[in-house]
């Protein structure tokens, strides 16, 4: 596909039992889990180790050491810091076919020779079942990097008017200074486009990793750069959170942040910022994807399966470490002991375990901190007297950092389990009166400060366009009939508002406007030569 084709979304591979693919990544599978890889920072293109090193252990299995981080010393920052600047320098005056070129290219090897490495790291590094794996560090990926090249040129496109004698353009420049992006562990395709997007505008970037996806985001960076992507334009330097942060946001070239990740971090990176604000050279543009505490209502008309089918993958793929999994669910008092019954049966045949061992549908919780606090929210709603434990409840460290999915029935609507963010495989179920669905709207939209995104269940049209005015700024991505995961780059433009994020929607050209400062150029052909205008003469 070239700079100026339409793109399609990827499409994602079976996996069944004999195919091509299968056996590719069974084999890339093997071949990592016998090989502990050394991931040093990438600086200027150049591989910089450090005294200071970390074992990465995949999530579902203690015993498995992937690789051995290398954490970036101040030192080895403010290097990449100094190589993100000089590297603009040229990669700003790319054309920006010429730059498009190598994010196409990265797409193809992504889709090809590299789609069962990144596949792989994920599964292992990041504990996703093949099917995760695929639709992330391959299919959203891969989509990333195609659909920004056909937004980056609509807005490139997008001139002002011209005049008779009077040429105007916009000239759509980079940033002056790096963006710095901060990813989370639990998409590697988040991690590469908050990476790869402000730098297709011709930004430089420094790339700070989630310890926990080091792996496949060491790896995206390698086929980055086997795609042509010039050193020193994105730069990777893993390391200590805080003390990498201060480094970076200390710089006066610091031009923007590209984060996701949780509420509390993105708030203080924020405050960080604001009270360096004089120092820096220009104002940095500030994009934050955050948290949720996303919801599943459903209404009396709602059909039973599909909404029992929305609960079960809405709120427990990938271990309910979506931004986007649903946390919290309203449902009527009519038609709750019918879902009850087929979402307890379902999740009676749903099996958890190493996700190398393709009949489990779940893997494990990333690392000993999530295990923890997804567990103190499941004993205290054990001691609770409004809270019930309906399914799942267990946890189990002692191989992975494994927790069964759990159902909690909640009749407190404003309880820590309906309004804050659990991030694991917990699902809060409130029963509610039938006829009171004004006031579930209500309640729905006021419970809880996240607003991302939200789904409702329903056949009545008109109890539909209730809910839908009813909730509009109760999440950034809403879903009818449906479950509120899976966003797709190019059909549902993500993200939320309040305090979920700046809403600056990935995979869309708004997020894509964030990464470029516009310069207006007016050119006129025959520019007055006298001061005076007619009606003075
Ligand atoms: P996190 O906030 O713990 O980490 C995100 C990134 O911030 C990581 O790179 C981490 O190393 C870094 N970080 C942590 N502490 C820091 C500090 N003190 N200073 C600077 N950087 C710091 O989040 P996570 O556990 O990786 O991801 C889960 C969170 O991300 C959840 O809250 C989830 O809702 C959110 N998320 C949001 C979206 C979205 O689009 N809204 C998408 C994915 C994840």
């Amino acid at each position: 596909m070239g700079p100026h084709s339409q793109p399609m979304n990827e499409p994602v591979l079976s996996y069944i039992r004999g195919s091509a693919e299968r056996e590719a990544l069974e084999r890339t599978l093997r071949d990592m889990s016998t090989t502990q890889i050394e991931i040093p920072a990438i600086v200027a293109g150049t591989e910089v180790r450090s005294d200071d090193t970390a074992t990465l252990t995949a999530p579902h299995n203690h015993d498995l050491a992937l690789a051995k981080v290398h954490r970036s010393s101040r030192d080895t920052v403010e290097q990449a810091i100094t190589a993100a600047v000089e590297a603009q320098r040229d990669w700003a005056d790319w054309t920006f076919e010429e730059r498009a070129t190598v994010f196409l290219r990265a797409a193809d090897l992504l889709a090809g020779p590299w789609r069962q490495t990144l596949n792989a790291a994920t599964m292992l590094g990041q504990s996703k079942t093949v099917y995760q794996a695929e639709i992330d560090s391959a299919c959203e990926l891969i989509d990333f990097l195609r659909f920004n090249v056909a937004f980056a040129k609509q807005i490139i496109e997008s001139q002002p008017l011209s005049s008779p004698g009077v040429s105007n353009q916009l000239d759509y420049r980079s940033l002056e200074g790096f963006v710095y992006a901060v990813t989370p562990f639990n998409f590697t395709a988040i991690g590469g486009n908050l990476a790869c997007a402000p730098a297709l505008m011709g930004n430089s970037v420094v790339w700070k990793p989630a310890a926990s996806a080091a792996l496949s985001n060491y790896l995206f960076l390698q086929l980055l750069h086997e795609a042509g992507l010039p050193r020193g334009v994105i730069n990777f330097v893993p390391g200590e959170a805080g003390a990498v942060s201060s480094a970076v946001v200390g710089s006066p070239h610091f031009a923007g942040l590209h984060f996701t990740g949780s509420t509390a971090v993105f708030d203080s990176l924020w405050n960080q910022i604001s009270e360096r604000l004089p120092e820096y050279a220009s104002y940095p543009r500030l994009v934050g994807e955050t948290g949720g505490k996303d919801f599943v209502l459903a209404h009396a008309s709602a059909d039973i399966d599909s909404l029992a089918v929305a609960l079960l993958r809405g709120a427990f793929e990938y271990q309910g470490q979506k931004c986007s999994a649903a946390s919290r669910a309203y449902i009527p008092k009519s038609i709750w002991p019918q879902v009850r019954e087929r979402l307890l049966d379902d999740l009676s045949r749903v099996k958890m375990g190493d996700v190398t061992d393709f009949q489990n549908f779940i893997g494990a919780v990333i690392d000993r901190k999530a295990f923890n606090r997804i567990r103190g929210f499941i004993e205290r709603a054990n001691e609770s007297t409004t809270a019930k434990v309906i399914a799942g409840g267990k946890t189990d460290d002692s191989r992975g950092f494994f927790v069964t999915p759990t159902v909690l029935l909640e009749e407190n609507p404003h309880s820590e389990l309906m309004q804050d963010e659990i991030f694991g495989p917990v699902l809060t179920v409130h029963v509610y009166e039938d006829g009171r669905w004004e006031d579930i709207l209500r309640l729905v939209d006021q419970t809880s400060s996240y607003a991302l995104t939200g789904a409702v269940f329903g056949q009545d049209r008109k109890a539909l366009q209730v809910a839908q005015k009813a909730l509009r700024h109760a999440a950034g991505n809403f879903y009818i009939n449906d479950k509120p995961t899976g966003a797709v780059v190019g059909q549902q433009p993500f993200g939320g508002a309040r305090r979920s994020g700046t809403n600056d929607k990935a995979g869309s050209y708004l997020n894509l406007l964030r990464w470029t400062s516009p310069r207006t150029i007016k050119e006129t052909s025959i520019p007055p030569t006298s001061f005076e205008y007619p009606y003075m003469k």
